[in-house]
């Protein structure tokens, strides 16, 4: 019997034994597809050697040493690197190790921030509906998706959260995609002022939404209009690329395509690639600046903050990316995912939308395409989606129940950079098979 305390109590799952390129292998040798890179993780595919010799070499030198007393070679080498190829004023990084704990910090900074510039009644953090920020309590007030959060209020920040920027469900048909961008950015002005702006701090959002979206990327213009609102109200702007981030989206940074630069930038996922757990928080000169010359202290720390051997990962694995054309690859593999899912499913009675960026990829799936009606949540679409992909060899990321937090099905598609012709060909038949299967019955 075993000891670990899995996701699912009553699902136990099968153990992974390896790994190599785009493929999984459990213990009884069956291969599975990794079409969503766990969580959009692995992004260079399973069994780089370039990363696990870099990891190898790391761990030779030095494994760890605290923040409190070092920083390290390998997190000095991850943070000029990010630097010199970050969006805007973006100048300091924080290396911490997974996603929320990016977040955590993204938002005790902002805090730190107000209170530090004389502003402590900016406590107020605006994010939207279906939103995903991760699972600590305070990252998880700050994400929007009812159903993560149903449990565990009262939450410990001061929230609001409005409506995403959704094309597919939001936009009137007598907008032009441009139109509904500066309605749905608007709404943030809307809220700032019904909230009052000198007791706001920031808005958080990701710039394609993930797992709580299936890859919902935002109207044209949406994001510049948020950012000019930003700055109009003294609000900081933090974006969220944990899932999206790290060439995903065929950016390094997903914010680039938009056109805008956040005060506060979060990543994880693929800057590890899965080689080992990392994440980080990039601020800009000015917050960190502020916090310099006030207190000169940021009130907040964990133990494996810039971890060398995680540092060591993502500086192999920034520069694979960046060295082997990789993020040109996600455009053009992206491309072709997009063709094959829209021959596949664009004319599928129960595919209502496609959309995505790069090879950050999703479908919404619906009871109707006229009325865009979602299935009745007791048909649990989603989770028989992944399951049927997983007895037939595919892991892929279905959600259910996310949108405006009451009900619906997508599937998240995230697949290895490295991804050939035929593994998309693969994907997209597998998918198709999957979801044959799930809406049997
Ligand atoms: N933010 C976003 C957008 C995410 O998708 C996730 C995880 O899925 C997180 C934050 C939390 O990251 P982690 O699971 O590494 O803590």
């Amino acid at each position: 019997m075993s000891h670990i305390f899995p996701r699912h109590t009553k699902q136990f799952p099968p153990i992974a034994v390896r790994g190599e390129g785009c493929y999984l292998y459990d213990g009884n040798g069956k291969q599975y597809l990794d079409a969503s890179g766990g969580a959009a993780v692995s992004c260079l595919g399973h069994g780089d050697q370039t990363i696990i010799d870099a990891v190898k070499t790391q761990l030779d030198k030095l494994a760890y040493a605290h923040t409190g007393f070092f920083t390290t070679e390998p997190a000095e080498a991850l943070a000029d690197l990010l630097i010199e190829h970050a969006p805007g004023s973006l100048d300091r990084v924080y290396l911490v190790s997974g996603g929320s704990e990016a977040m955590e910090a993204a938002l005790k900074l902002a805090r730190q921030y107000f209170v530090e510039k004389g502003e402590p009644q900016r406590g107020r953090l605006i994010a939207r509906k279906q939103s995903y920020h991760g699972n600590t309590l305070g990252a998880l007030s700050a994400g929007g998706n009812a159903w993560r959060r149903a449990q565990f209020g009262p939450l410990l920040i001061d929230m609001s959260h409005i409506d995403p920027c959704y094309e597919y469900r939001l936009k009137r048909n007598d907008e032009t995609p441009q139109e509904y961008g500066l309605r749905a950015a608007n709404l943030l002005e809307e809220e700032i002022l019904h909230i009052g702006p000198e007791n706001v701090m920031a808005f958080a959002a990701e710039p394609v939404v993930g797992a709580t979206a299936g890859a919902l990327p935002p109207a044209p213009g949406y994001f510049k209009r948020i950012r000019e609102i930003c700055d109009q109200y003294g609000i900081l702007l933090i974006l969220d690329e944990v899932m999206c981030g790290m060439g995903r989206t065929g950016s390094l940074f997903a914010c680039e395509q938009d056109g805008v630069s956040p005060d506060i930038l979060c990543i994880a996922k693929g800057l590890g690639a899965g080689y080992q757990p990392i994440g980080a928080m990039l601020c800009s000169r000015e917050i960190y600046e502020t916090i310099e010359n006030g207190s000169g202290f940021f009130q907040h720390g964990h133990t494996y903050l810039g971890h060398p051997t995680a540092a060591a990962a993502g500086v192999a694995v920034v520069n694979a990316m960046l060295d082997r054309g990789l993020i040109p690859r996600v455009n053009t593999q992206g491309d072709k995912l997009m063709a094959a899912l829209q021959a596949q499913f664009g004319q599928h009675p129960n595919v209502g939308d496609i959309r995505g960026r790069g090879l950050f990829q999703g479908i919404e799936l619906v009871a109707d395409r006229d009325t865009k009606a979602p299935f009745d949540p007791s048909r649990k679409v989603a989770p028989k989606i992944k399951k049927a992909a997983f007895d037939a060899g595919m892991i892929c990321y279905p959600m259910s129940g996310t949108i405006d937090g009451q009900t619906g099905d997508h599937v998240l598609l995230a697949p290895p950079f490295i991804i050939s012709d035929d593994q998309i060909n693969e994907l997209v038949q597998k998918l198709a098979g999957a979801i044959e299967i799930a809406l049997q019955n």
